[in-house]
């Protein structure tokens, strides 16, 4: 089957858009903003709903026929851009955190959560819908399979529950694949791990996670560590080198991270 342009299957199924529209709670007093609104299936709701809604869509014909349907909705916002160049912070409320929404285009899946995690200071809940193999690699935990950069990623930031699996026949065009949606609770700011350099720790993890079936430690010698390097950080967070980073859980990493930044050993 030919892909969708832009990977645009279109939500139709009534009570899915409801229920993903449900799980961001009452948004009376909240900025909401949608990620890939396409014909409005969730917008329609939230535009009743949302204090303040802000939709960031790509492509331009959709763009502008969500401009004309909510011309008189002077709290609906629709931004014709491309979500990874969008700096989400100008939207903060004052009083506030952001609540973000969406059906996600799978082709950018991966990209669009770093993306969030890049933001997750002016975030407070994430309800998104993506192929379910992600999700699962998203909500894994420490020891399987599909634990690995995107789970520790996310889940340093936000506490992660999966909502609904969606079957196909609930889009049109309909994908190849199930999916699922996520809540992704953001951590308060007491809460968080004390990472400010978030592009320095993704590319840390893809260092630790770089060949699964390597130890930790070879995975960061192949990244240019020494020998003893490696050695001492490993001491510093406690982790014993021969260690493999999926069966290490987030607290771990991020102190051998953290670890790292002190001695600067890492980019
Ligand atoms: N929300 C609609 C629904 O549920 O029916 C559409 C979802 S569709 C899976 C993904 C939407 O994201 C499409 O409207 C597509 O044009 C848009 N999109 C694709 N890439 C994008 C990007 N980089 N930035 C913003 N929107 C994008």
């Amino acid at each position: 089957m030919k892909k969708p342009k832009l990977g645009q299957n279109f939500l139709v199924d009534d009570a899915v858009r409801h229920r993903i529209a449900d799980a961001l709670g009452d948004i009376s007093q909240t900025t909401v903003v949608e990620i890939g609104p396409g014909h409005g299936a969730i917008t329609e709701i939230l535009a009743r709903r949302a204090q303040r809604l802000i939709c960031i869509e790509l492509d331009r014909s959709l763009a502008a026929e969500l401009r004309f349907r909510f011309r008189n909705d002077t709290h609906v916002e629709v931004i014709e851009a491309d979500i990874l160049q969008t700096d989400l912070s100008v939207f903060t409320p004052a009083n506030g955190r952001i609540r973000l929404v969406g059906n996600l285009p799978y082709y950018i899946t991966s990209d669009i959560l770093l993306h969030l995690c890049y933001h997750a200071s002016v975030l407070e809940l994430a309800i998104v819908m993506m192929q379910r193999e992600v999700a699962d690699r998203v909500a894994a935990v420490p020891g399987t399979r599909e634990y690995g950069l995107l789970s520790v990623s996310v889940q340093v930031h936000a506490t992660v529950a999966a909502l609904m699996v969606i079957p196909p026949d609930a889009f049109c065009p309909p994908p190849e694949v199930f999916s699922t949606v996520l809540r992704l609770a953001f951590h308060d700011r007491f809460d968080r791990y004390g990472i400010t350099e978030e592009r320095s720790f993704t590319s840390f993890l893809r260092s630790c996670f770089q060949q699964k079936r390597k130890t930790l430690a070879n995975n960061l010698k192949s990244s240019g560590l020494s020998a003893n390097e490696v050695r001492r950080l490993c001491e510093q967070a406690a982790i014993p080198p021969e260690s493999r980073a999926e069966e290490l859980p987030v607290p771990k990493l991020v102190a051998l991270f953290l670890a790292s930044q002190k001695d600067r050993v890492m980019p």
